[in-house]
């Protein structure tokens, strides 16, 4: 199971859906492969093995895997990188769907009816990721697979993923001092006592058009203002903020008291280009307003820099193994989420990585690059494969084995 694990896990490592099949013509013509030098398996078993294998593994299986991800990053000084509002870190909360098929389906696919009346099958889930303002890097966390419960409402489904996700993990956050962003669909009562009840705080987007009580609460009130005047180049814009504390989140007696702020941004003319507002349990004043717009603001990395790369980029999901019966479309991303945390890993804390990273460029030529010398060469282990990345120089290869 390790070495059907691993082969899996390579493929999205490498980001080259031929990783597999170039290592076995390796291993026929050199008697080994990197598959047995970089990802330690003892053998590399067949596309459809790995399939079968894998399809009813759980997804969860791999959980302990993201945190430990997470505790090498913290020991080695990377988690510095997403400390903000006072070393607190932002955790991004997003639904995104991974699978959609007019033809293939398994029993775990969710269902729906398009406009011309054919039924779409597709999979999504619940993904979670540190996030910062002010750089690219984002932090995959394990994700909640968003599974058919009763009925196919998506709103009603990811609400409830937010509250599985925050039972599972929520407490193995809590050291890190978590502030939970999420949209609009996130700033209910129900997911923002759940934040609360797992050791977080939240601070989530809150749209006047389903959030009526906020507005009635807001109207007719005098509310305190800040403005901060941005220069870029020859680009001035104006950010102006309003904030009220203490406004309640719903109508009834039961509602939960939550801190509200907005922020506009206009161009030299006046002219409005940006707007949104948000709810918090973190106070909210002139001091403080600044940067939780921009925190706030942060959330579309995890759509952006996260789930599009893994969309995108060479993290073909289901090129190789297909889409399963059972629980594979879920194993595989899964697997996916954690090659891309320990790539975001090795880009803020290891060295070698890093040198490599700059010598080749951005980091699609970086893998171009380690898809094409691990298809002809056989490297002893990951130091001398970076390493050949930055000198350009190989290392020596034994003769092809005689049979
Ligand atoms: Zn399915």
């Amino acid at each position: 199971m390790a070495d059907i694990g691993l082969a899996a896990f390579s493929v999205f490592f490498m980001q080259s859906p031929s990783f597999l099949a170039h290592q076995r013509d390796l291993a026929r013509a050199r008697g080994r492969s990197n598959c047995e030098t970089l990802f330690a398996m003892t053998a590399i078993p067949s596309d459809n093995h790995i399939r079968q294998m894998l399809d009813g593994t759980p997804a969860s299986h791999f959980d302990p895997l993201f945190a430990a991800v997470l505790s090498a990053l913290e020991a080695h000084g990377g988690l510095a990188a997403f400390r903000c509002l006072s070393g607190r870190v932002l955790i991004a909360l997003d639904g995104s769907e991974h699978f959609t098929s007019r033809k293939l389906h398994c029993p775990h696919c969710s269902q729906r009816r398009r406009s011309d009346g054919g039924v779409e099958y597709f999979h999504a889930f619940l993904g979670a990721a540190l996030v910062a303002p002010g750089h690219g890097h984002v932090l995959p966390l394990p994700a909640e697979f968003i599974t058919p419960q009763d009925g196919s409402d998506k709103q009603d489904c990811e609400s409830r993923a937010v509250r599985r996700w925050l039972g599972a993990h929520g407490q193995g956050c809590a050291r890190l001092d978590p502030v939970y962003l999420g949209d609009d669909l996130y700033s209910r009562q129900p997911i923002c006592a759940a934040v609360t009840a797992a050791g977080g705080h939240f601070l989530f987007v809150c749209k006047p058009s389903s959030h009526q009580t906020i507005e009635e609460y807001l109207t007719g009130i005098d509310l305190p203002e800040h403005r901060v005047t941005v220069r870029r180049g020859r680009d001035l814009k104006v950010h102006r903020y309003r904030w009220l504390e203490a406004v309640p989140l719903r109508d009834g007696a039961d509602a939960l008291s939550v801190n509200w702020f907005a922020i506009e941004i206009a161009d030299a003319r006046g002219k409005i280009t940006y707007r949104n507002s948000f709810v918090t349990d973190l106070p909210v004043g002139r001091d403080s307003v600044v940067e939780l717009a921009a925190c706030g603001r942060a959330r579309w990395k995890i759509e952006n820099e996260s789930f599009n790369v893994l969309k995108s980029n060479g993290y073909h999901l289901e090129h190789n193994f297909g889409h399963g019966k059972q629980t594979l479309s879920a194993v595989l991303v899964s697997l996916n989420l954690l090659a891309f945390a320990m790539h975001n890993a090795c880009d803020l804390i290891e060295s070698l990585w890093k040198q490599a990273r700059a010598t080749t460029g951005a980091r699609q030529r970086l893998f171009e690059h380690l898809r094409s010398i691990t298809a002809y060469l056989v490297f002893a282990g990951w130091t001398e494969l970076v390493t050949t990345l930055i000198t350009g120089i190989p290392p020596p290869q034994p003769p092809p084995s005689p049979d």
